[in-house]
């Protein structure tokens, strides 16, 4: 997900649908957790910032356990080159910052607050705030007791966007994974004080009209809808 040109959330394939300029122009990248379709685009999107003008490093944000990761498993000199070592016009492409939750970064364009959430791999949910409008950013993660009583401290949350990857036949397995179904959520949603937009994401594909249609019906008040590639949202 690009935030206002220069920070990006996740790095999955999505990566590969935004143009030279569009990646060029990214800054911050913040990783939710390790697995592969969140990171699958970030080896060949830093490649493809070598050379820019005048723009320092990709910073890239997330747990150390993710940092440790992507160090040990993909930018090793094996897989991919160690771009944190590699210099550009402005020092290394490539630059490693640590998060924790409830730590928050302050950038020139929004504040990033980290939030705990509990997948199969240490995970981080993220708030983004530009102190106007502010939205929620799940990651993969089952239920928790963590993130809504962090979005509930925020003063509005005007979108939510959170993962349900399997319906509600297959609970059991959502649980194992570390995600969420229709009715985990919609539990969990009962605990969040603010009415977001609900973004829906990551559901298995060919299941997104049932998740969409159980979802419905365990939270019937909320604003739901399913987040498409290439859309466009306006705080
Ligand atoms: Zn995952």
């Amino acid at each position: 997900m690009l935030v206002d040109d220069r920070v990006l959330i996740d790095a999955g394939t999505g990566v590969g649908d935004l143009p030279l300029e569009a990646l060029r122009r990214i800054e911050h990248v913040f990783l939710t957790h390790a697995h592969l379709d969140h990171i699958a685009g970030l080896p060949l999107f830093v490649d493809s910032t070598q050379g820019r003008q005048g723009r320092g490093p990709v910073t890239v944000h997330a747990r150390e356990e993710t940092l440790e990761a992507l160090r040990r498993h993909i930018f090793n000199d094996v897989i991919w080159p160690d771009f944190s070592r590699i210099e550009g016009p402005q020092g290394a492409l490539m630059v490693y910052r640590p998060i924790r939750a409830g730590e928050v970064v302050d950038l020139e364009v929004c504040q990033v607050g980290a939030v705990d959430v509990v997948h199969t791999v240490p995970a981080l949910g993220y708030w983004v705030s530009d102190g106007r409008h502010t939205f929620g950013f799940s990651g993969d993660t089952r239920t928790n007791d963590s993130l809504w009583p962090v979005l509930n401290a925020r003063a509005s949350l005007d979108a939510l966007i959170v993962e349900v990857s399997f319906p509600n036949e297959q609970r059991r397995l959502a649980d194992v994974a570390g995600h969420y179904c229709p009715a985990t959520l919609g539990a969990d949603l009962e605990r969040l004080r603010h009415d977001p937009h609900i973004w829906i994401t990551a559901m298995k594909p060919g299941e997104e009209q049932v998740i969409l249609r159980q979802l419905q019906h365990a939270v019937p008040n909320r604003r739901l809808a399913m987040l498409q590639t290439g859309q466009v949202l306006s705080l």
